[in-house]
């Protein structure tokens, strides 16, 4: 397919946010891909940070990473979990960026001495933006998903650019999926079309008629809603989509087949429609909802009553459950909750421990407890950048008799900084994007751990830290029993840690739960799942 013939398809909000765009986005394109169509899908976020890396995960739940060292939306993740395909910066936009590229236009002259306005530049710097990735010739489908809720000032600018897109492409190369909640009064039994009506009528006081309607709904869409959807919502009877709660985000893509999402899509962008094959996916969800086994296992970090803050590993323990056919029980436990007096209670019944990434003093000294913990009960423990950091500490303090041990993050005037700053982290005084990010190379130590679950010698994964493993320390700690077992080949930073006098205790100062997906389980999220199934059997 030409590049010119790059099919455009949008997806916005309406009446609540929280609906699930994302999941809607990422099961269209599952369905689309599984019919041989080349697809990504784009989010642009209204929101005027840079990038979501400075955002606290009570705002925006996790940030994400992508292979190019783009700190991303959430998102992001679920279209790389369900399509096996990579994103990059190209596919997260924000109206910061936007207006930081425009403002710096305007600063090297390029306006000509014209006024700089919303429209025509704002617009134009989000239209290029959007037809970027179809430019490159390497998608045949870009599916855009627009953040916010159609109504709110921030995304007019969005909706905007949506409707000159639109009307420059043309209706069979660009089309609208709108979103939309159908809500249920129990007191009147029934489900009420009138938010959406005015959802629909706002989008097109903007100039843009919604195509196809996805309505999320708790009760099944009678046709008499649905005719009543139609009519009152300028659609076809047949793009009133049903989109009823699911047991799993993973049943969407079925679901959306049997309402004919993909065919009404294909019709109107006049592309063929092929029997997707979701073979794999469905052996998939077929393992992942009649489990074998079931176990137990501890999340342990500071964010853990939120569902979003941690939600590529709440996936990845999905994803490896499935390969091992085991239902994965995440017990999510407040590192601030921990001390030497409850850690017997809190932990002695678990399969495994996770602890998890984070930033920050709060908790520290809760996951070092779990660690130690772990570490004498021999309990499988998987720890995740800070959750690495915090076994280096714990392993120093009390194997290696480095009292006070810490990260140079905690504790500037500690005796002993295993955990520190790396060199040129020291000048950096923006916090935004100013990590090490992204994709690196890691070499494995023959006969390690990790060198058995990857089956190879160089590994690539993702990173989001400043802190390191203190290269001062590596001997004395390496002596005693844990050893570097994976390691930057350019700079010799210690990537992975592992305790040899135990049955599996990893940590990993990468983050291996942006790269899981449906298709690809993440290697050590599998074996990590399987050492907890095997530390239950033994016990
Ligand atoms: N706070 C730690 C650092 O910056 C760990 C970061 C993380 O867990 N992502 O190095």
């Amino acid at each position: 397919m030409t590049q010119q013939n790059t099919k455009y398809i949008f997806v916005t909000g309406g009446v609540s946010s929280s609906l699930g765009k994302g999941i809607i986005a990422a099961s269209l394109a599952k369905l689309l891909q599984a019919q041989g169509y080349r697809v990504t899908i784009q989010k642009l976020d209204p929101y005027i940070n840079i990038d979501p890396g400075t955002l606290n995960p009570y705002e925006h739940g996790e940030c994400y990473v992508t292979d190019d060292g783009a700190e991303t939306d959430l998102d992001l993740g679920h279209y790389e979990r369900f399509l096996n395909v990579p994103t990059s910066q190209a596919n997260n936009i924000t109206t910061g960026r936007i207006y930081q590229s425009v403002i710096d236009k305007e600063r090297r002259g390029e306006f000509l001495g014209k006024t700089v306005q919303v429209i025509p530049h704002i617009t134009d710097e989000i239209k290029e933006r959007v037809k970027l990735l179809g430019d490159k010739g390497d998608y045949d489908i870009v599916i855009t998903e627009i953040g916010g809720t159609v109504g709110d000032i921030e995304s007019l600018p969005y909706i905007e650019s949506v409707r000159q897109l639109k009307w420059e492409m043309g209706n069979n190369n660009a089309l609208v999926v709108h979103l939309t909640l159908i809500p249920y009064l129990s007191a009147a039994g029934e489900l009420k079309t009138k938010p959406t009506q005015h959802s629909v009528k706002t989008l097109m006081e903007s100039g843009v008629q919604a195509d196809i309607l996805v309505c999320r709904t708790e009760h099944e869409l009678g046709s008499s809603i649905r005719t009543k959807l139609a009519r009152f919502c300028n659609v076809k009877e047949n793009c009133v989509i049903q989109s009823i709660d699911a047991s799993t985000i993973y049943d969407v893509p079925n679901l959306i087949l049997e309402e004919g999402l993909d065919k009404v899509v294909l019709d109107q962008l006049q592309l063929k429609r092929h029997q997707p094959d979701l073979e794999f996916w469905n052996i998939f969800l077929e393992k992942h909802k009649n489990p074998v086994h079931e176990i137990n296992i501890g999340l342990i970090g500071k964010y853990v009553e939120l569902q979003d803050s941690y939600k590529s590993i709440l996936e990845a323990f999905i994803h490896a459950g499935a390969a091992n056919e085991v239902k994965v029980n995440v017990k999510s436990i407040h590192s601030e909750h921990i001390d030497l007096s409850n850690t017997k209670e809190l932990l002695s019944n678990l399969d495994g421990v996770l602890v998890a990434p984070g930033f920050g003093e709060r908790g520290i000294e809760g996951k070092i407890e779990a660690i130690r913990y772990v570490r004498e009960h021999k309990i499988p423990f998987f720890g995740i950048c800070l959750g690495m950091q915090m076994a280096v500490i714990e392993f120093s303090r009390n194997v290696v008799g480095l009292k006070g041990a810490n990260s140079s993050e905690m504790d500037a005037d500690c005796p002993y900084h295993v955990i520190d700053l790396m060199e040129d982290q020291k000048q950096v005084e923006n916090k935004g994007g100013t990590m090490r990010l992204g994709a690196w190379d890691c070499i494995l130590l023959e006969g390690s751990a990790a060198h058995s679950v990857y089956k190879k010698k160089t590994i690539s994964e993702r990173h989001r830290h400043r802190y390191e493993f203190n290269e001062n320390y590596k001997t004395q700690i390496e002596s005693n029993g844990m050893i570097a077992t994976g390691v930057n080949p350019n700079t010799g930073l210690v990537e992975i840690v592992e305790i040899e006098d135990h049955p599996w205790f990893v940590g990993v100062q990468y983050h291996p739960e942006y790269k899981s997906t449906v298709a690809n389980p993440h290697p050590l999220f599998k074996a990590f799942i399987k050492a907890a199934l095997d530390y239950q059997k033994n016990n």
